[in-house]
């Protein structure tokens, strides 16, 4: 285990050309406290975690001074914003720090998220909020237990420094790491603006360092775009399992590494609704839950036309076919395994579906649900605990009947089939109303020590833990007046 003031930061993102980002001095927090260390991140990078907690290494999460090697910029981004294309945006409060190397050999990008305006940052100030840093690191840490592609998040560090928003809030810096930040709009901005060398050289860039197996195909961006639709596919597929929205999938948002990126005004359903939206400035539901895998092919075609001088156009149109293959046999197999299926059979989407319809109509718990279900047996009776969960018995009933003799026909063992479902329908999510727990007592009591619990029972969701019972249950009826929108 290292110390943190020991790391050296190289800088691989600027063997980039120029053009693609601008060099930006973070702009330091004053007086910051540390809010939150992840521990489990830091046994992962080999780094000793009490050594953050240092005051130089504070500093330097915080914005106020860099270490070794450390030479921030903001990358340049373009993107389409609620399906409208918007030229220039950019890392209007990130910071790229640099890069490091963990002991398994894997490389980590740093970035410091509100640091400071940059040259990108429009008429924003840089800054966020300590509210939203808490969301996104409860979030993004919380899709990592889930085994959801995202950047990872290994500290908040606070400050008493005033920002306004809708109202008067203070100042937070997330420390936040990924393999890449690239977007589907780091692609778009050089395509847009006509510099397809640009274009050509990010494009080379990323198959030279994140999609290495690429540049063995004999056509390596036919191969890359192909591998980013499978991805974004999957990645789709494992949002709509565990009833993630994110809540603004702008092209900007959209991970070129196919990962879970920019925690804004993201919800998990507690009642399942189909129409979800979780972002309260999506007046259209554009974003909403049931139309992530639509939107994210959406977004892809985005991606299609700024690769459109690498690839033939015919090529990029067959690969967007595949998208839709990819997600539906993804999405397909991870409702199997939530209802504790081995085998496929053809009428499979036809239960999926009428379980889907049930649980829309009746608002029932789409988590809880699941997870009761691993004990429903094969045998008639002994399903009161999830039978329970929805409102109309006799609906439940007819489904269950279907289910019933789905699961016979496959000779399903009941304890068997418990473990499997127990692994992949989590116990625990973030649910808005925990996640808002752990910021009024962060906010308004300086008490950070809900952050540490609520991660911990995060980071193992599946598992059965007594102590955290309490975070397993029904929202709160005060959770249904929480709204988020992309203030942050
Ligand atoms: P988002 O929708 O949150 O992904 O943000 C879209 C763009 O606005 C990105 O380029 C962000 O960097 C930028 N942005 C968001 N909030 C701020 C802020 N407070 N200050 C500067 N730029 C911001
Ligand atoms: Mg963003």
């Amino acid at each position: 285990m290292k110390p943190f003031l020991s790391l050296s930061f190289g800088q691989r993102y600027q063997t980039l050309p120029p053009a693609c980002y601008q060099r930006v001095s973070p702009t330091p927090l004053s007086e910051p406290y540390p809010v939150v260390i992840n521990e489990a991140l830091c046994a992962q990078l080999g780094l000793e975690p009490a050594s953050l907690l240092q005051p130089a290494a504070v500093a330097v999460l915080a914005g106020c001074r860099l270490t070794e090697g450390m030479q921030p910029l903001a990358a340049l981004y373009s993107g389409h914003q609620f399906g409208v294309y918007v030229p220039q945006l950019g890392d209007g409060r990130a910071l790229l720090l640099g890069d490091t190397q963990a002991e398994d050999g894997t490389v980590w990008e740093w970035q410091l998220k509100g640091a400071g305006p940059t040259p990108f940052s429009r008429s924003g100030d840089g800054r966020a909020v300590l509210r939203s840093s808490i969301r996104e690191y409860l979030c993004s840490e919380a899709m990592h237990g889930l085994g959801i592609p995202t950047t990872r998040a290994l500290a908040i560090m606070g400050s008493d420094e005033a920002i306004y928003r809708e109202t008067v809030e203070t100042a937070a810096v997330v420390t936040r790491l990924a393999e890449s930040f690239i977007r589907f709009g780091s692609f778009e901005v050089f395509y847009h603006r006509g510099q397809h060398d640009l274009l050509r050289e990010l494009a080379d860039y990323v198959i030279r360092q994140h999609y290495p197996l690429c540049a063995e195909s004999a056509q390596p961006y036919q191969a890359l775009f192909t591998e980013i639709c499978r991805r974004t596919a999957l990645l789709m597929a494992d949002w709509q399992a565990v009833g993630f929205c994110h809540g603004v999938m702008n092209t900007d948002n959209m991970s070129i590494l196919g990962l879970t990126l920019d925690y804004g005004p993201f919800g998990f359903l507690d009642g399942f609704d189909a129409g979800h939206i979780c972002n309260h400035s999506d007046h259209r539901g554009r974003y909403a839950y049931q139309q992530q895998a639509q939107i994210a092919l959406w977004n892809l075609h985005c991606l299609a036309s700024a690769f459109l001088p690498l690839v033939a156009e015919d090529v990029l149109l067959a690969a967007l076919q595949e998208y839709r293959h990819h997600f539906e046999q993804a999405y397909l197999q991870r409702m199997r395994a939530k209802l504790g299926l081995q085998q496929a059979e053809a009428e499979d989407g036809e239960l999926i579906s009428a379980l889907l319809l049930l649980l829309h109509a009746q608002h029932t718990d789409f988590t809880l649900f699941f997870r009761r279900l691993a004990d429903f047996p094969l045998v008639a009776g002994g399903v009161e605990a999830v039978r329970d969960l929805v409102i109309d018995r006799d609906l439940f009933d007819q489904w269950a009947l279907h289910y019933r003799q789905r699961l016979q026909l496959e000779n399903s063992v009941d304890g068997e089939r418990r473990i499997r479902m127990q692994q992949v329908n989590p116990k625990y999510i973030l649910r808005n109303h925990l996640a808002e727990t752990a910021i009024r007592q962060a906010v308004e009591h300086s008490d950070y020590s809900e952050i540490n619990r609520l991660q911990r029972c995060l980071q193992q969701p599946f598992a059965e833990q007594p102590e955290f019972e309490a975070y397993a249950g029904l929202p709160p009826d005060w959770a249904s007046s929480l709204s988020v929108s992309c203030s942050s």
